[in-house]
């Protein structure tokens, strides 16, 4: 048997969903195929997401038991415990739960009409003359089905798989990080509004680690490296790390999750004849922090924008899907290349470096400074802004330094 829809979404994480939300908002026929039977599980994110962010994707406020936290900033850690905080006036981020966060935008998508296919894993595309033109998926482990759309729209994640079908190419294994996340309980002295990033190679090689708290002395405790076994490396980081051991001596591990983040930053083709990729495969996320949730979703609209576009002119063709690709850099690839060279420049330092410039940092009392910073999402926007302060040029002329003499 043969089904039919003018989109069908490859992913129910919250970029399809929002996707499909997006293009069911305008009755448009959109099915969604996700491979586990249940939206949001497993969660294998922290959730730590910016409060401008959701405002701008008109999901603030959210309903408040998906909210575990909000933060008015972020204590940042040396290897050595040095400590460097940016504190707000007003709460800035928020951690979600991931799971009750993921339902609730696939709930939104249904009641516009989005169709979920759980247990349905998309095996392959199905393409004619060159087009995408729907998928073969595996229901409840059953015989394979076709079904037929005038578009697909991948939302996969890191998984990658259906997007090579195209024949684009997605990224290498070098732009992926190892991360870890735990929830975790009986943790001591957290700052119950600040969230805790702590840099260095010791700990974390290529990325770094965080304490999200929550409240009843739990908290969401996770790091990202690229190299390394990331089970070793939390436990090291948990119990051996100066400032981290002292919050986590007691703490007890309820859950652990593992998963891959792409680094994000690079300029990937996001689209061919009757295909569109949004999320994590498309490689939307912050090279700074690995975060890729509001990126993702801000991509994923203007997927649903343009295939939108599609639909009415009746052309799935590349030349006219690529404007999603032009319009996603307008948006994106200034901010992107900033952030990929922090990233870069943070990821060549040394340990000793990263302890002198958070000791740099604190000294000249940057977190004043950095309070105008309050774009988290758009960092590249956010940097330029806060070059008007002469204390933020001395910063970057120092940073630009460091990067010079660093160890890599
Ligand atoms: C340890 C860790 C911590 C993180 N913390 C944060 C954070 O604090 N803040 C933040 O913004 N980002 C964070 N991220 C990144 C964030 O999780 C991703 O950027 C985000 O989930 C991307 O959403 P997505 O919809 O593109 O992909 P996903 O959320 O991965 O969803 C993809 C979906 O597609 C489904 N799927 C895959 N293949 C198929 C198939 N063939 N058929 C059917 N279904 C399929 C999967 O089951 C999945 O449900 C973190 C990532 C990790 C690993």
């Amino acid at each position: 048997m043969q089904s039919f829809s003018d989109v069908v979404v490859v992913g129910g994480g919250p970029c399809g969903s929002f996707a499909a939300l997006n293009l069911g908002k305008f009755g448009v026929k959109v099915t969604v195929f996700e491979e586990h039977d249940e939206i949001g599980v497993p969660s294998h994110c922290t959730g730590h997401i910016s409060i401008k962010g959701l405002k701008h994707l008109g999901l603030y406020p959210l309903p408040s038991q998906i909210v575990e936290n909000t933060f008015y900033g972020a204590n940042f850690y040396s290897p050595k415990g040095g400590k460097f905080s940016i504190r707000f006036s007003s709460p800035v981020t928020c951690v979600v739960n991931r799971v009750l966060f993921d339902k609730y935008i696939a709930k939104i998508a249904e009641t516009f009409g989005v169709r979920y296919h759980l247990s349905s894993r998309v095996e392959s595309l199905f393409i004619e003359n060159g087009f995408v033109k729907g998928v073969n998926a595996n229901q409840n482990g059953k015989d394979t089905e076709k079904f037929l759309s005038k578009m697909v729209i991948d939302a996969e994640g890191t998984s990658s798989k259906i997007l090579r079908q195209t024949g684009l190419t997605t990224f290498d294994s070098l732009m992926l990080v190892n991360g870890v996340q735990a929830e975790v309980e009986n943790v001591e002295d957290a700052e119950s509004d600040m969230v805790d990033v702590f840099l260095g190679r010791d700990y974390a090689p290529g990325f770094y680690a965080w304490l999200v708290p929550k409240s009843g002395g739990k908290a969401k405790v996770g790091l990202a490296a690229k190299k390394g076994n990331p089970k070793e490396l939390l436990r090291r980081f948990m119990f051996k790390h100066p400032v981290a051991s002292r919050k986590l001596h007691n703490a007890r591990i309820l859950q652990t999750e593992f998963h891959p983040l792409p680094l994000g930053g690079s300029i990937l083709k996001l689209y061919s004849n009757g295909f569109l990729a949004v999320g994590d495969v498309a490689s939307q996320v912050k090279p700074t922090t690995g975060g890729g949730v509001i990126l993702g979703m801000i991509c994923a609209k203007v997927a649903s924008e343009v295939a939108r576009v599609a639909l009415c002119a009746n052309d799935f063709s590349s030349e006219l899907l690529g404007t999603y690709q032009k319009r996603c850099e307008e948006i994106l690839g200034f901010d992107l290349t900033v952030m990929l060279a922090v990233r870069r420049m943070l990821s060549a330092m040394s340990d000793k470096k990263i302890d002198d410039v958070i000791g740099f940092c604190a000294k000249f009392g940057l977190g004043e400074t950095l309070q105008n910073f309050r774009d988290i999402d758009f960092q590249g926007q956010a940097i330029l802004k806060t070059l008007r302060s002469p204390k933020m040029l001395i910063t970057i002329i120092y940073f630009f330094f460091l990067y010079l003499s660093a160890n890599i």
